[in-house]
C-alpha cells in the first residue's frame, strides 16, 4: 500500500494528557484520535494491527470449539432485571430508553444476552456442552477514563460462554481457555502473569486473570519471590500465622469475661498503651454495612430487622449490617469480605449506624453481647485467648473474652488484607507487590445465570437440568496498547510481527527516477509473496521518512537509493526495527529473503491443526 494512500499524519507533538507510551504513540503514528473523553476513533494504520489482535483470538477461540456468534450491543433491560444485575451492576452501565419508553442497556458485558440466545435454543442432553463467543463493542461508563484505550469507556471485548452438564466438563474447557489465552497473549508478543483473581461482581467461584505489569494497573499483585505464584490483593490468600493455644491455657480454667474502664482510649495504640498490651490481643469489631446480600440470613436470624427482597430464584438483602471480628493487628479486606457474604459491595457503616447498632460511639464495638447484627470473623480471632474487645459502651471494654464461650459468629472466614512482606501461602516466602492490567479473565460462573434466568434441557431421563456455566473475556484495546507498552523505544513503537500493521516499509530517498522504479518492483514482488508492504511515496526527506518508519515500528525497513542501485550488482538497505544497524542485500533477492523471513516469524506462533 503507498503511504500517500493510508489516510495518516503522525504527529511530533502529543497532548500533555498522554502519559503512558502506548496513549502517546497511538496518537503520534496516527493509529487513533480522541473523539471525547473515553472515546477514540481507529484509523486505517491502527485498526490493522487490531484486526490482526481480534484475528488471532479468533482462531484461538475456533481451535477450542468455541464458535463466533454476533449479538447487539443494545439489550434488552428485561434480561438484566431477569438475572438481578440490573440492581447490581451500579453507575457504570449505561441505561438508554427508546421512544416507546422501553428500557435498554449498552452492553457493558453479555452474560445475560448469551444466556438467553442458549435458553432459546438449547432442548437436550446431546447438544452440550456448548460454547459460543463474541468480539463485540462494549460500553462502561468509567468515571475517570484515562491512558488512552487502556482505560476507555468504548472498548472491545471479546467475550466467550460455555455451558455444560458438569463440573468436569466445565473443567476441561476451562483449562482450554486457559491455554489458549496464553496462545494469545503469546502470539502478540505479550508476557503475561497469571493470577488467581477477585470475580468480582460476577459471583461464583475458580478464577484467572491474565495480568501485564504496569505501572499505572489498577491491581495490585502480591508475587512471591520463591515460587513466583501470584495473587490480586484483592483475594490473595494468607498465610495462618496462629496457632493453637498451649496446653496450659487450654486445661487451666480461663477468667471470666470482666468489664473495665479504658478512660480517653478508643484506637488499639491508645488502648495498647494504656493496658500495656499488644495489638495481637484485641479483637477488632468494626460495622460493615454490605449492599444486595445473598447469603443466607434467615436461619440464624435473632431479630435481625433485615428486609429481604425475591430476586430471580432466590431472596436477596438490598441493605445489611454486620460486626466485623479480625486481630488487632491486621485489616479487613473488603472484597474478601463481600464474597464471604455474597453480596456485591461491603463497606464500613455510618458513625450513626454504628451508633444504632452497638448503642456507643465508633471505637466500643465488640461481639460480646451484640445482638441486633450477625457476628462475622476472621479466622485469626478463633484463635485468641483471653482477648480484648469493646464492651458496647463507652469508655468500657472487655477482657478475657474467649471464642465460643462469650461469643460464637455466624460465619468465620478468611477475611485478612495480605500485604507486602507477608508470607507466600504456599510456600512461605516473602511477598512483594507489582502492579498489574488485567488483559483477561477466565471464570467458572457456576449456575448464577442458568438458574435466575431459567436455562433446563432434558437429560438422558427426560428429566429437567441445569447446565453449569462458564465466562471468558479478552480485552482487544487493552491488549493492542499492551503490545506498545511492551515494545517500545524513544524513536517509536516496535511491533512484533503477528500484529504489526505491514510487515515491510519500503522507504525510497527520493520516489523518483530509477529509485521509484525498483520500489514499485519491489512492493509487487512482495505483494506477489503475500507480504504486507507500506511504500512511502511521499515527497519528503528522507530525514522525515525514517523518522516516521521508527514512529510507525513497522518490523523491515527497506531503504532504496540511487547509490547503493548504481553498484555492480544494484544493492537495497535492509533495517530490522528491533536493530541498531542496516546491512545491504541484493535487490534482486531481497523480496524473496524477506518473504521467508516473515514466514517463519509468523509460523512459529501459529496454532498447529487450524
Ligand atoms: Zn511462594
Amino acid at each position: 500500500m503507498k503511504y500517500s494512500q493510508l489516510f495518516i499524519q503522525t504527529l511530533r507533538e502529543v497532548p500533555s494528557e498522554a502519559v503512558i507510551a502506548s496513549h502517546r504513540l497511538m496518537l503520534r503514528s496516527g493509529m487513533m484520535r480522541k473523539i471525547a473523553n473515553g472515546l477514540f476513533a481507529y484509523l486505517p494504520l491502527g485498526l490493522r494491527s487490531f484486526r490482526k489482535i481480534e484475528n488471532i483470538i479468533r482462531e484461538e477461540m475456533e481451535y477450542i470449539g468455541s464458535r463466533e456468534i454476533k449479538p447487539t450491543v443494545v439489550i434488552p433491560a428485561a434480561l438484566w432485571k431477569e438475572s438481578g444485575r440490573w440492581h447490581t451492576m451500579g453507575e457504570s452501565m449505561l441505561r438508554v430508553k427508546n421512544r416507546l419508553n422501553d428500557e435498554f442497556v449498552v452492553s457493558p458485558t453479555a452474560e445475560e444476552v448469551a444466556t438467553s440466545i442458549v435458553k432459546g435454543e438449547l432442548s437436550s442432553y446431546k447438544q452440550l456442552p456448548v460454547s459460543i463467543f463474541q468480539i463485540n463493542t462494549k460500553y462502561r461508563d468509567e468515571i475517570r477514563p484515562r491512558y488512552g484505550v487502556m482505560r476507555g469507556r468504548e472498548f472491545v471485548m471479546k467475550d466467550a460462554y460455555s455451558f455444560h452438564r458438569n463440573d468436569s466438563c466445565l473443567d476441561a474447557h476451562y483449562q482450554a481457555m486457559g491455554d489458549a489465552y496464553r496462545r494469545v497473549f503469546s502470539r502478540c508478543g505479550l508476557s503475561v502473569i497469571a493470577v488467581k483473581a477477585d470475580s468480582g461482581a460476577m459471583g461464583g467461584d475458580g478464577s484467572e486473570e491474565f495480568m501485564v505489569e504496569s505501572e499505572i494497573g489498577d491491581n495490585t499483585l502480591l508475587v512471591c519471590k520463591e515460587c513466583s505464584i501470584a495473587a490480586n490483593v484483592e483475594k490473595a490468600a494468607c498465610k495462618d500465622d496462629f496457632s493453637p493455644a498451649p496446653d496450659s491455657v487450654l486445661t487451666k480454667n480461663l477468667p471470666e469475661v470482666s468489664k473495665i474502664d479504658t478512660p480517653d482510649a478508643k484506637t488499639i495504640p491508645e488502648l495498647c498503651n494504656f493496658l500495656k498490651t499488644d495489638a495481637k490481643k484485641f479483637i477488632k469489631t468494626l460495622i460493615y454495612r454490605a449492599a444486595n446480600v445473598e447469603l443466607d440470613l434467615k436461619e440464624a436470624s435473632n431479630g435481625w430487622a433485615f428486609k429481604a427482597e425475591k430476586r430471580g430464584s432466590g431472596l436477596v438483602y438490598p441493605e445489611a449490617f454486620f460486626a466485623v471480628c479480625i486481630r488487632g493487628d491486621l485489616d479487613v479486606n473488603e472484597v474478601k469480605l463481600a464474597a464471604a457474604l455474597k453480596a456485591s459491595e461491603a463497606a464500613l457503616a455510618s458513625d450513626d449506624d454504628v451508633m444504632r447498632i452497638t448503642g456507643a460511639p465508633v471505637g466500643f464495638a465488640g461481639p460480646v453481647g451484640l445482638g441486633s447484627v450477625p457476628v462475622i470473623a476472621d479466622k485469626t480471632v478463633k484463635y485468641l485467648y483471653g482477648g480484648i474487645c469493646g464492651a458496647l459502651e463507652k469508655d468500657k471494654h472487655f477482657i478475657n473474652v474467649e471464642y465460643g464461650r462469650d461469643y460464637k459468629p455466624f460465619i468465620v472466614a478468611d477475611l485478612r488484607t495480605v500485604k507486602a512482606g507477608d508470607a507466600c501461602p504456599v510456600c512461605g516466602g516473602v511477598l512483594y507487590e507489582k502492579k498489574g492490567n488485567e488483559l483477561g479473565h477466565i471464570f467458572k460462573l457456576g449456575f448464577k445465570y442458568t438458574k435466575s434466568m431459567n436455562v433446563t434441557y432434558l437429560d438422558e431421563n427426560g428429566k429437567a437440568q441445569t447446565p453449569i456455566m462458564g465466562t471468558y473475556g479478552i480485552g482487544v484495546d487493552r491488549t493492542l496498547a499492551s503490545v506498545i507498552e511492551e515494545h517500545h523505544d524513544e524513536a517509536g513503537i516496535i511491533w512484533p510481527m503477528t500484529v504489526a500493521p505491514f510487515h515491510v516499509h519500503i522507504v525510497p530517498v527520493k520516489y523518483d527516477g530509477s529509485v521509484k522504479e525498483a520500489a514499485d518492483e519491489l512492493a509487487a514482488q512482495f505483494n506477489a509473496l503475500n507480504v504486507e508492504t507500506l511504500l512511502d511515496d511521499r515527497p519528503e526527506r528522507p530525514g522525515v521518512k525514517f523518522n516516521d518508519a521508527d514512529l510507525i515500528g513497522i518490523p523491515y525497513r527497506i531503504t532504496i537509493g540511487e547509490k547503493n542501485l548504481g553498484q555492480n550488482v544494484p544493492l537495497v538497505e535492509v533495517k530490522k526495527r528491533t536493530e541498531k544497524e542496516a546491512h545491504t542485500v541484493p535487490l534482486k533477492d531481497c523480496a524473496a529473503k524477506i518473504a521467508e523471513e516473515v514466514r517463519l516469524e509468523l509460523a512459529a506462533f501459529k496454532t498447529s491443526a487450524l
